[in-house]
């Protein structure tokens, strides 16, 4: 099955996502940037219940640090063939006015160049025009691309706009090279990233004004992208799995 790549595998839907391909047979890189505790965590409950899994450090908004990653899995023999674009960032819950330059182009950095950067390297490795043996990415977005997260973070859900793009155009660019390119749209899924936002509770606050009157758990995202990635996908690419409980 080769090599999957989960950015931002050590916790919440990189985690749930890292543990199915695992699962599914992939041997699983597991990307982190400051936590290597939950990363090797990730990597022994996969090697618990039989799996094949790594850690790997990159702040995937550095370019010399995707290198080093996308080097780190060539060392290992086995071809990249698939990867989740799924790490990404936001900040504390503010309107326009207490937005500043440094801020908002942590958000792009990370959530839009980081995306793009991974993107890059995978498709060199997959690619039939490289000698790969072709693969799948899913770039993991949001439901506020569409919604605008108005009051909250609005240079976030822009960020998710510039990742359903790339999904757009990298699928059409790359679909005769053998490389599937898909997104997902999370809307509120229990996760540790509200507590960047400020408001650790903020899905137990807001679900009652979703159609289904709750929160997503990490593992309902990771069953649509593993899904995503695999043959059973085998026709599908540049396309949306909303998974926002109907909003
Ligand atoms: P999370 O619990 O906050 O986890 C974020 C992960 O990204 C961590 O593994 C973190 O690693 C890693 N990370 C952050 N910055 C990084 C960087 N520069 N380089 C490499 N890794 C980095 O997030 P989550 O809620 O699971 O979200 C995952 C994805 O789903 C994100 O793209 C997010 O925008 C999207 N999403 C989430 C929700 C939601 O409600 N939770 C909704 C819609 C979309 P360290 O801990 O080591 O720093």
């Amino acid at each position: 099955m080769g090599i999957a790549l989960v950015t931002g595998g050590s916790r919440g839907i990189g985690r749930a996502t890292a543990l199915q391909l695992a699962g599914e047979g992939y041997t699983v890189a597991v990307n982190y940037h400051h936590n290597i505790q939950a990363a090797t965590g990730v990597v022994e409950a996969i090697t618990e219940q039989g799996g094949r899994a790594f850690a790997v450090r990159a702040d995937i908004s550095d370019e010399s640090q995707v290198m080093a990653m996308f080097d780190a899995i060539d060392r290992t023999g086995e071809p990249l063939t698939a990867l989740v674009n799924n790490a990404g960032i936001l900040f504390q819950q503010c309107t326009i006015e207490d937005l500043d330059a440094s801020r908002i182009n942590r958000v792009l950095a990370t959530n839009v160049t980081g995306y793009f950067l991974c993107c890059r390297e995978a498709v060199k490795r997959m690619s039939h025009r490289h000698g790969g043996q072709g693969g799948a990415i899913v770039n993991v977005s949001s439901a506020a691309s569409r919604l605008g997260a108005p009051g909250e973070y609005v240079d976030y859900a822009a960020s998710k706009g510039a990742v359903d793009t790339l999904t757009t155009g990298l699928a059409l660019e790359v679909a005769a090279q053998g490389i599937r390119v898909n997104g997902v749209r999370p809307g509120l899924i229990y996760t540790e990233m509200h507590a960047s936002g400020g408001e650790p509770g903020r899905v137990d606050r807001v679900k009652s004004a979703l159609p289904m009157q709750r929160g997503g758990q990490p593992e309902e995202v990771a069953q649509a992208i593993v899904w995503l990635l695999s043959e059973k996908a085998s026709y599908v690419t540049g396309s949306f799995l909303e998974l926002a409980g109907g909003k």
